[in-house]
């Protein structure tokens, strides 16, 4: 059996994972590819899954719709990022293809972190990686745009100017959808952009909203999102 020095060693790792709760689920057992197997074991601080993780990537990893709502400091960034990554990596996403996956955070902070998190998840892959926030400079932006942007995190506003008034920014190949935090993206009131942006945005991808809380707004939101009962596409999976 394990002898205590071991389990010390095991009860320290679930307990540094910035407050998320980790279960007795290895990264190794998710069937992902060695490119980011590897990448994340470079990273050196994930071995077992949060709840969060456990519960979502499965369902994300079979392209289902997600809602997942979980407290900050769950681990939601891995539990969108890597099955996001896996899918461009299966499909053999190219730079020319443009943008296959688009991740949207409330506010530039969280797009640059979110984006040095799947950078690093993105270490030996060969799909493209950018963002696109408000503030920078519209022309550089337009020009990466124009390179293809495989992965794409952007703030609303953003995004929603690239969408109307970048003609090289082709995202008719999108896959997935990826709302981090929108119940901030609400508080913001960036909802009228939000509706904007899915207008805008083709209607057969895989969509996942990652609240950390459950307010009216969110479950009003979410019910827009993925559209009525009757019409839903996709299996749309709480977790
Ligand atoms: P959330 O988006 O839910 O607020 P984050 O994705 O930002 O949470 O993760 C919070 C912290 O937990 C980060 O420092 C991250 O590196 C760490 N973390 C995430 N998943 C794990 C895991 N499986 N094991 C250990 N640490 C983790
Ligand atoms: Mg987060």
């Amino acid at each position: 059996g394990m002898g205590n020095k071991e389990k010390e060693e095991e009860e320290k790792q679930k307990k540094g994972s910035g407050g998320g709760i980790l279960t007795n689920k290895l990264f190794s057992e998710l069937g992902i590819s060695e490119l980011t197997a590897k990448a994340i074991e470079d990273m050196n601080k994930y071995t077992y899954l949060t709840k969060i993780q456990a519960r979502s990537i499965p369902h994300l990893m079979e392209q289902s719709d997600v809602m997942g709502s979980a407290k900050t400091g769950s681990g939601k960034t891995l539990a969108f990022l890597i099955p996001a990554i896996e899918l461009l990596h299966n499909c053999h996403f190219l730079p020319r293809n443009g943008t296959g996956v688009i991740v949207i955070c409330p506010t530039r902070e969280l797009a640059i972190q979110t984006h040095n998190v799947a950078k690093q998840l993105m270490k030996y892959h060969s799909q493209t990686l950018g963002y696109v926030i408000g503030g920078n400079n519209m022309r550089t932006e337009a020009n990466q745009l124009a390179k293809g942007i495989n992965v794409l995190v952007a703030t609303p506003g953003r995004l929603l100017d690239h969408l109307r008034s970048t003609s090289s920014f082709n995202y008719k190949s999108l896959k997935c959808l990826i709302i981090d935090e929108a119940d901030r993206i609400l508080e913001q009131n960036f909802e009228e952009d939000m509706k904007q942006i899915f207008k805008r945005l083709p209607r057969d991808r895989q969509t996942v909203l990652f609240p950390a809380t459950q307010t009216q707004k969110v479950t009003d939101f979410a019910n827009f999102t993925f559209g009525k009962n009757e019409e839903r596409q996709r299996k749309l999976v709480y977790v």
